[in-house]
């Protein structure tokens, strides 16, 4: 993915994102790599964490991601699983395999998984963090006002064609921080009834493509709140909102 330097006050960004307690002694991939697939793409965006934040957050990521490639293959044996890390961890990881399987039930002929839903958002809360450091310069550590997550398949047609557009409007963004860099401005020109021709500025915030038909993210950063969108293996639909005055 393309590298942008943070050019906002780094000042902003002190301590690990995620606790603020703890030293910045690690980088945190966001996404974590689990998530994505050989060949990883170069560039990955990083954010400091503390140890114990870097560490607390793993095995909630390999049920994670273990969840969602059963899901996708609708089993749980490794020899069905095509994301080859995933299927590898299944095979060393029995108590998770057997876990897993116990979660899962027949519904009107489709496999469908129980899933642990403090752990799922534990990971996209993560995942959501991460993102918003990143390209807003500015961490949000407080709990978030809205932590969701729904398979594209379950969405209907508007539902969907809503959360995959690009974002359209005129945000303020910390000057210099990547988001700000990423806005295409653009203008367009409205016809008024007399004919008159009015342009107006608009910003466009798109998609930025961490790995293609793997993971996928918008940062949102408008005037009453700070909205992080996720599409995970073009399956899972994730979004997370901050509220302006909850941070
Ligand atoms: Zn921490």
């Amino acid at each position: 993915m393309d590298y942008l330097n943070n050019f906002a006050d780094e000042r902003l960004i002190i301590g690990c994102i995620y606790c603020s307690g703890g030293l910045e002694e690690t980088r945190d991939h966001v996404p974590s790599r689990i998530l994505l697939e050989p060949p990883y793409p170069a560039n990955l965006p990083v954010v400091p964490a503390c140890r114990d934040c870097n560490a607390g957050f793993s095995l909630d990521e390999e049920y994670f991601a273990a969840l969602l490639e059963c899901v996708l293959a609708g089993s749980t044996d490794p020899a069905k699983i095509r994301h080859e890390r995933v299927a590898r961890g299944l095979e060393r990881n029995f108590a998770l395999r057997e876990r897993l399987e116990s979660s899962k039930r027949e519904e009107n002929g489709r496999i469908v998984f129980a899933v642990e839903e403090g752990r799922i958002r534990n990971v996209i809360c993560k995942l959501a963090k991460g993102h918003a450091t990143y390209e807003l310069s500015t961490p949000y550590r407080a709990e978030p006002d809205l932590i969701s997550w729904c398979p594209i398949s379950e969405m209907t047609k508007d539902e969907w064609e809503d959360f995959d557009a690009a974002h359209v409007g005129g945000a303020i963004n910390e000057i210099g921080s990547r988001n700000m860099q990423r806005l295409l401005a653009t203008q367009v020109l409205l016809e008024s009834e007399n004919g008159e021709r009015i342009p107006m500025n608009l910003l466009v915030n798109d998609w930025i493509e961490v790995q293609a038909g793997r993971y996928r993210y918008q940062a949102i950063d408008e005037l009453d709140v700070v909205r992080i969108k996720i599409v995970i293996a073009e399956y899972l639909a994730c979004e997370v909102v901050w509220s302006r005055d909850s941070y």
